[in-house]
């Protein structure tokens, strides 16, 4: 039997990927349902024809009604994030790929573990927004319930299989360094989105890929791994590795590193999550070792990108302050691609915005949310004020 899939992000970086590999192991994989955002309709249309799901769900009435101009009364189409917290535990999936960006996966996925699916993540914001709670519904579900999709924490998590996680001692992130890796603060001072966008060594959505330029996303992903793999924060440490083709290294007690390797393709860990336990061939040609050329690794500099000290120093606070870390940065991010503000005033919003909040310990999914929605207004008055 086919293991059934619901894709929430279906028309976005990750949520493509995914449907390749479903498409290359469609013996073993079929699309239950299909979630996007507003945009794209016409994509998730193309998609809805191709993969014939049970259900679909898009953000709002709108789409729903661009939608049905296109695929007609042939699948049931769901609205809101009520639509996709329902897409999200659909009876006939087994697996929900968490693949929408933004503190919007955190409803979908604690409903999803909390109907007993397997959630594999993309969408590391949910762990950076409520990590206690989604962590709290895992263990909570059958063992295995939670799978990472995030690269890097793929890699640590296969590097660790098998393995008593207290052999362990440190985990290595590797950053790419984005494209502001050498750059000035000048240049960072002027930079258009455009070039801000341009990734060296992956294709990704827009708001991951200033999130890397800033270093945001290795700061978000030292929070994912916290959670994930149950670590301290000096346990987690980044490493600037401009080739990207070491995903994560874990370090054990003898000082013997383990370190994953692979073709820079997000297919390999969407896909490892999708088929897991099973190794099969991926729609990947496989790195050839002798082409690759030099690897190198640096440590990253926190005084240009201190995004990543700030995501330590939420993480380290604890409670609410991720969340606020995240909702200042979404907004931020937001203003930046817009050609509001210049780039380093993302920092500096962040900076703001973590300063006056108070962070509250053990917070509820309310509470989360509370803090969550201060934040944005809070992000969206320092960023007027800068505003250009
Ligand atoms: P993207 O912007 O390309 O795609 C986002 C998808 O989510 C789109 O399909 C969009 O329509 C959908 N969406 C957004 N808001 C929605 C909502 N409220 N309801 C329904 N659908 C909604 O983003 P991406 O690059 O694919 O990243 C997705 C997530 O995966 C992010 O959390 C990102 O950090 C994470 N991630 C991405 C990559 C990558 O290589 N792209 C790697 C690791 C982790
Ligand atoms: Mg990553």
């Amino acid at each position: 039997m086919r293991t059934g899939v619901v894709i929430l992000g279906s028309t976005g970086s990750i949520g493509r990927q995914a449907l390749d590999v479903i498409r290359h192991h469609s013996d073993r994989l079929e699309v239950v349902g299909l979630a996007a955002g507003g945009h794209q309709v016409e994509l998730l249309a193309q998609q809805v024809h191709t993969f014939r799901p049970r259900a679909v769900a898009v953000a709002d009435g709108e789409a729903a009604a661009l939608l049905r101009g296109w695929i007609g009364d042939e699948v049931p189409v769901l609205i809101g994030q009520q639509g996709l917290v329902e897409l999200a535990c659909w009876p006939e999936a087994a697996i929900t790929l968490v693949a929408v960006v933004g503190a919007a996966g955190l409803h979908p996925t604690l409903a999803a573990l909390a109907a007993g699916k397997r959630v594999a993540l993309a969408n590391k914001e949910t762990l950076v927004v409520g990590g206690h709670l989604v962590m709290a519904a895992a263990q909570a579900s059958s063992p295995a319930s939670l799978l990472p999709v995030d690269g890097e924490h793929s890699a640590i998590w296969q590097c660790l299989e098998g393995r008593d996680l207290g052999a362990a001692v440190r985990v290595y992130l590797t950053a790419s360094g984005g494209p502001f890796l050498r750059a000035s603060r000048e240049a960072m001072a002027h930079a258009a989105p455009e070039v801000a966008l341009q990734h060296p060594t992956w294709s990704m959505g827009p708001r991951i890929s200033i999130d890397s330029a800033t270093l945001m996303n290795k700061g978000f992903e030292v929070i994912e791994a916290r959670w994930l793999f149950d670590l301290t924060w000096d346990q987690i440490r980044v490493l600037i590795h401009p080739q990207s083709l070491v995903h994560g290294l874990v370090e054990l007690a003898d000082g013997s590193l383990l370190a994953h390797l692979g073709p820079r393709d997000m297919r390999l860990p969407i896909q490892y999550a999708l088929l897991y336990p099973e190794r099969r061939p991926a729609p990947v040609s496989p790195l050839d070792l002798t082409t690759v050329g030099r690897l190198e690794f640096e440590p990253p500099d926190l005084r240009r990108f201190p995004c990543l000290k700030y995501a330590y120093e939420a993480g380290q606070a604890g409670g609410t302050a991720p969340a606020v870390l995240n909702a200042a940065d979404e907004v931020a991010v937001s203003w930046f691609l817009a050609g509001r503000i210049g780039f380093l005033d993302i920092p500096a919003i962040i900076r703001e915005v973590l300063d006056q909040h108070e962070p509250q310990p053990s917070p509820s999914l309310e509470e989360v949310l509370t803090a969550d929605a201060w934040a944005r207004e809070a992000a969206r008055a320092a960023a007027s004020r800068r505003a250009r």
